[in-house]
């Protein structure tokens, strides 16, 4: 067994080993170790291994479920071995070959590795989040991407620059992914696969051979890297599934500048998908989301993860949130459809990945009916929009397979195949007679134990049905005496401690009926399952129309019902670059306040090419941060197709949105959280264009005060000269108010406040015109700093102001600062003069002495 043993574990490589032995999965070895850590379970020791005992631990195979789901949680990947044959078979195949039968060891394989990213089963899942498994690779210079909802079946493709490989792969999210191996620009978890899987050819095969298709040229235009790494991808879920490929819909090709670009950090600071905490609670899709299904909940994450650019596709959700926002009526009615609606998308993943259930079939029934009543209620209504147009033919044409569904299936099938008793009566004749017959022989069974009462005189007679006698016939131990004389015609079989077990022949003659009956009605069931399974599976792609159609309608909904919680607006898409948006609020701070009793203050902005950049000062606490969230929220709400949180809202098209957060508010990660401020800054200066949208929030605060205005002050003129996209910029440097003197499209804005009595309102309005204090003493009193030193530090403050007086302060010196741009060209002019300088130099002419000389040149130069 140990040999056995071991050499599926090499099979396994780093994945844990489920070895299964009976009624329970065991570990054993350093597999024993992390499991009986991670799931809390006892570790033990069985047998010897080269002298040492061998650490073991063990989960029962019916609640191995739940293990699995906490070890994926943890990190890790299972490999599965069960048992390919009986101890019978194995008993056989020991007596052929010769071995001894007692030495029979039952044959065992690894069927399935389960790993994050390749999970379908429904209580693996998280009903409202998509699980994305990626493969990432290179390709002559650019990074190819795949991505898969294993779950769902549903794959995208896409290509993109090497740093823009991070931003591609947050906006995916995948619980796992896999690349090359050995390859140095692996994301730092990855999985590593053959590099022969990463062949454009080979994926392009593959694909071609799972879609049955001699070209891909249908589905899209891929290119080469896209199908590398969907030859990644395939090999994986090829090597996971020991050969069973999952659901797989035809892969759809994602254009890089398809969807409004985030990185990583944006990402995160606006807290899309999860909180700063990292749970999804606090998030925006958490406050936003009102959809009744988790195949809408699903889409929602996936439009706020990747908004659109396109005005006509926008416009397009727009309307047909607008239509439901309408019609409260029609969206109550709706809402209540789409509720029962089952999870028909995953149903199909399960099915079609050979793991499905008669529950399974019986959802994908019940689905595509409810389908066809969101039809019913949707169809031929005035102002029907465009989007409803393209959604409604995919919610019916099912009628044939649903009527096959309602004949075969009970109301509820079952999870559990093995006992049968799913197909419906009257769908199969044959059927019906065998349970017919074992129906009857269960009647007989019944009136028997009714006569036997009579015929020994004991009422506490009964026929009972176990799994190792199988039916018996029972009475306590004080009337055994009766049954036990030898012309009673029962045989003794097993005494107990108060109870004796008979036989005899009526009963093992019904028994044997019910036996062999129900032995040809469970393989006449199980035919049924494996057809309807079939035919459910060639509707594979029509059928996840259905859902995608059904989860569209169902986020529109939620979105709707949404803006009227909240008397949100629709926003006016537009292509000048301009942000006006009336009375904006922040949806998660509003919700957090409103718990507490609290009203949230709205807000206006009003970006426009001459006025793009709004420097907003104010005291800590005062709703900086807030009010550039919130402005950036919008934005993605609104291209993401929804309603937006404020009493009107234009939006000219943004390509590219970027959040950053001063380094003090994100302590986090290895590297200084300065210079991971700096380096997202740079990225900024160095990406964001005429269309983007930037909200940066006390960049510069990381370091010394003199350094952190320097920083802000140059990096908000290069926004405003160089970038010259919109931007909300937050600073409590007043001194960056000198802007304005020279920034003809930068303006000043503040947080107001006011000292009432000693004590310090923020009253949380944002207010044209520099600020004109920081309130950092009120803030500190606020907080619960002691008395004694908020004293203490207003004394040094006013030393430190009246020094300010005499010297004219830290921005002194700025009164003669050239312009940016003028700086700018000055640099620009002698990087010109040093560049023609190198250009005139033959490098291979030079002898040593020379090249020293052009050295020195160039550096009197510079
Ligand atoms: P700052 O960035 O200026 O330090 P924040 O934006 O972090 O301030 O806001 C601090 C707190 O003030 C928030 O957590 C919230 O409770 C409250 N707040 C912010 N903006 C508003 C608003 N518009 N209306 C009501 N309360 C607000």
């Amino acid at each position: 067994m140990m040999q056995q043993y071991l050499g599926l574990k090499a099979e396994a490589g780093d994945c844990l080993l489920f070895y299964r032995m009976g009624d329970f999965f065991e570990l054993f070895f350093d597999d024993a170790r992390t499991a009986a850590q991670v799931l809390d379970i006892a570790l033990t020791a069985r047998g010897e291994h080269g002298g040492t005992p061998v650490p073991m631990c063990g989960v029962p195979v019916h609640a191995a479920e739940g293990y699995l789901a906490r070890l994926i949680k943890a990190g890790c990947r299972v490999a599965i071995a069960e048992q390919v044959e009986t101890p019978d078979e194995a008993r056989e195949r020991a007596r052929r070959e010769g071995t001894p039968s007692s030495k029979a060891l039952v044959r065992r394989d690894i069927v399935r590795f389960v790993t994050a990213g390749t999970l379908t089963e429904e209580a693996l899942l998280e009903p409202r989040r998509a699980n994305m498994l990626a493969a990432v690779c290179e390709l002559r210079g650019t990074r190819g991407v795949a991505a898969v909802d294993i779950s769902t079946g549903t794959m995208v493709l896409e290509e993109c620059a090497p740093e823009r490989m991070g931003a591609v792969l947050a906006r995916i999210g995948a619980t796992e992914c896999v690349a090359p191996e050995d390859w140095p620009a692996a994301p730092p978890d990855a999985v590593q696969r053959p590099r022969g899987d990463f062949a454009s050819d080979g994926g392009e095969a593959r694909l071609k051979a799972v879609h049955g298709v001699a070209t891909l040229d249908g589905f899209g235009l891929f290119t080469r890297a896209m199908l590398a790494a969907a030859g990644g991808l395939l090999g994986y879920l090829d090597h996971a599934g020991r050969g069973t490929l999952p659901l797989l819909l035809p892969p759809v090709a994602r254009r890089s500048g398809e969807h409004l670009a985030m990185d990583e950090a944006t990402r995160a600071s606006l807290e899309i998908l999860a909180s700063q905490q990292g749970g999804r609670a606090g998030s925006l899709v958490a406050a936003i989301d009102r959809c009744v299904t988790g195949a809408g909940a699903r889409l929602l994450a996936d439009d706020l993860s990747a908004p659109l650019v396109d005005r006509a596709a926008i416009e397009a959700r727009l309307a047909l949130v607008g239509w439901l926002h309408r019609d409260p009526l029609l969206r109550a009615d709706l809402r209540t459809l789409l509720r029962a609606l089952p999870d028909i998308g995953r149903a199909l993943g399960r099915l079609v990945a050979g793991r499905g259930s008669p529950r399974d079939l019986g959802q994908v029934r019940d689905g595509l009916l409810e389908a066809r009543r969101v039809h019913d209620l949707l169809k031929g209504r005035p102002d029907t929009p465009a989007l409803l147009g393209a959604l409604l033919p995919a919610l019916t044409g099912h009628a044939e397979l649903t009527d096959l569904l309602a004949r075969a299936l009970v109301p509820s099938p079952p999870t559990e195949r093995q006992s049968g008793g799913y197909i419906a009566a009257g769908y199969d004749h044959a059927l019906d007679e065998l349970r017919e017959v074992s129906g009857n022989a269960r009647r007989a069974i019944a009136a028997m134990e009714a006569r036997y009462r009579a015929e020994t005189d004991t009422p506490a007679l009964k026929i009972r049905h176990n799994g190792v006698l199988g039916y018996f016939i029972e009475v306590p131990a004080k009337h055994a005496d009766k049954l036990m004389a030898a012309d009673s015609g029962f045989t003794h079989r097993q005494t107990m401690a108060n109870a004796v077990r008979f036989n005899s022949l009526t009963l093992h003659d019904e028994a044997s009926r019910i036996a062999e009956a129900g032995g040809h009605a469970q393989a006449a069931e199980e035919a049924h399952f494996e057809d309807l399974v079939e035919r459910v599976a060639a509707r594979r792609h029509a059928i996840a129309a259905t859902a995608a159609a059904l989860a569209r309608l169902d986020v529109a909904a939620g979105q709707a019902e949404r803006a009227s919680e909240g008397e949100w607006c629709r926003p006016v898409i537009e292509d000048d670059p301009v942000l006006a948006i009336e009375a904006g609020r922040h949806p998660v701070v509003e919700a957090a306040l409103a718990k507490g009793g609290e009203r949230f203050v709205a807000n206006d902005c009003a970006l426009s090419p001459d006025d793009r950049l709004w420097l907003v000062g104010g005291p800590n606490m005062g709703g900086k941060s807030t009010f550039l969230r919130q402005n950036a929220l919008i934005v993605l709400l609104a291209q993401a197709g929804g309603f937006v949180p404020a009493r009107s809202a234009r939006i000219g098209l943004v390509d590219h949105l970027f959040s950053r957060v001063g380094a003090s508010d994100n302590l986090a990660r290895g590297r200084s959280t300065f210079m991971v401020e700096m380096v997202e800054t740079a990225a900024i200066l160095s990406q964001a264009g005429p269309r983007s949208f930037v909200i940066l929030d006390e960049v510069g605060r990381g370091t010394s005060t003199y350094d952190g205005l320097a920083l802000a002050w140059a990096v908000a003129e290069a926004i405003h000269e160089t970038n010259r996209c919109r931007c909300l910029f937050a600073t409590h440097y007043h001194e960056m108010a000198r802007l304005a003197e020279t920034c003809e499209a930068l303006s000043l804005h503040h947080v107001r406040a006011r000292e009432w009595k000693g004590d310090l309102v923020l009253l949380h309005e944002v207010s044209e015109g520099a600020a004109d204090r920081s309130y950092g003493l009120a803030v500190a009193k606020l907080a619960g700093v002691p008395d004694p030193v908020v004293k203490r530090a207003r004394a040094v403050l006013g030393k430190l102001e009246k020094g300010r007086a005499e010297t004219g302060g830290i921005a002194a010196g700025l009164g003669d600062l050239p312009l940016f741009a003028a700086a700018f060209e000055a640099q620009e002019a002698q990087c010109d003069t040093l560049r023609d300088m190198l250009a005139g130099v033959d490098v291979d002419a030079l002898s040593p002495r020379e090249a020293l000389d052009v050295l020195y040149r160039l550096k009197r130069e510079a």
